[in-house]
């Protein structure tokens, strides 16, 4: 990648170089031509005066009438002067008129805006093909740092729970144990394999998203109702260090997919207690405003830089380096979050929570269907 790179910034500057080069010569070519056509219109006036000394030599002229027709047939671009009245025939001067002069000048000019409108154009366009290279070449890194992270994450993601399952199994087949200790080993087999569960659902939902495949089953549902319930299983798992804070605006009615909701909700609440730190404090708010409905989590972790807050929303995107990451994750909730959000026509937007921590905001239409 990086020698395409350094290749591509080489061949542009040879091109601009090159081109640069290319109008200065045509350019610098038009005007050498221009000046040498004003020296052949000034060299026939010589050949012009010759001519009509051997006319005049001949009689062929018996006045400057017959002079001046024989120079606009012969000579067009000439003009004669006559400099003395009385003896118009022996003290005349011939000169280039200045009509063509300006002939000459204006079709040096013509070439000139030529050369240079052509010059700009190609220009624009050579920066518009490198710009779209280059811009190719940076989603290409994006893409490759995603599909890094994914594969990595996915790898984490798989093999614990496959590893835990398999020990709890070796137990269970080595040693001998009591029904409560086989109920536990059950219970945390159950967990893991949920784990693995979730983890597969997620990845189909995306798949499923992304080709525009899944459909929301909507119907009016109570939102103050949904949240509670998500935030009582919350309150009944989380750590006790972390608090949840929420003010729910009661009947808050709208048309939605309460699965699908339910993923939103559980989403952004389980990324604000992971990434909200050991002992912080998770904001939840509810309200219906005429008939917009905000929904809004807001945590006092680390935050989230402005770079970082334009590509969250992407398949498999997580913030840092994978090798050295302490949370667990895939990129893939807030992914389908977003396409959750949008496919109930709402917005879902990311700001800085005041003094710390990220503030995560839903805008759903009441009404929408
Ligand atoms: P996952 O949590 O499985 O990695 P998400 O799509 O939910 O995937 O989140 C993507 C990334 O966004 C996370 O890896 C994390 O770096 C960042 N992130 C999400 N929510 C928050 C938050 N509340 N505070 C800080 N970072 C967050």
């Amino acid at each position: 990648m990086n020698r395409a790179r350094i290749i591509l910034i080489v061949l542009s500057i040879y091109i601009f170089a090159a081109f640069g080069w290319w109008t200065y010569a045509h350019c610098n070519n038009s005007r050498i031509i221009y000046l040498q056509q004003k020296d052949v219109l000034e060299m026939r006036c010589y050949k012009a005066t010759f001519d009509i000394q051997g006319a005049i030599n001949q009689d062929l002229f018996e006045d400057t009438l017959g002079l001046s027709k024989f120079f606009a047939v012969n000579y067009p671009d000439l003009e004669v002067v006559y400099v003395n009245v009385n003896d118009p025939l022996n003290n005349f001067m011939v000169r280039p008129t200045l009509q063509s002069y300006q002939d000459l000048e204006s079709l040096y000019n013509r070439k000139l805006s030529m050369y240079i409108a052509e010059g700009i154009v190609m220009i624009l366009l050579l920066l518009w093909g490198i710009f779209v290279i280059f811009r190719s070449f940076r989603k290409e890194l994006f893409l490759k740092k995603l599909q890094g992270n994914f594969l990595l994450s996915i790898t984490h993601e798989l093999k614990t729970p496959i590893t835990a399952i398999k020990l709890y199994m070796e137990t269970l087949l080595k040693r001998n144990i009591n029904a409560e200790q086989m109920r536990t080993i059950a219970d945390n087999s159950l967990q893991e394999t949920q784990r693995l569960q979730d983890l597969v659902e997620k990845l189909l939902l995306s798949a499923q998203l992304e080709s525009h495949k899944y459909t929301l089953n909507k119907q009016s549902i109570n939102l103050s109702e949904l949240v509670n319930e998500i935030l009582i299983n919350f309150n009944n798992t989380r750590p006790d260090q972390q608090k949840i804070e929420a003010i729910i605006q009661d009947q808050v009615i709208i048309m939605g997919d309460p699965n699908a909701l339910e993923m939103i909700i559980n989403n952004l609440l389980s990324n604000g207690l992971k990434y909200g730190g050991a002992d912080s404090l998770l904001k939840v708010t509810l309200d219906q405003v005429n008939k917009e409905t905000i929904l809004c989590i807001s945590d006092e972790g680390d935050g989230i830089s402005d770079e970082d807050k334009k590509l969250l929303f992407n398949k498999f995107y997580r913030i840092g380096d994978e090798n050295t990451r302490k949370t667990k994750g895939t990129g893939l909730g807030l992914f389908i979050v977003k396409n959750l959000v949008t496919l109930h026509g709402g917005i879902i937007s990311v700001s800085d929570n005041h003094p710390k921590g990220t503030k995560f905001k839903i805008k759903l239409h009441s009404n929408a269907e």
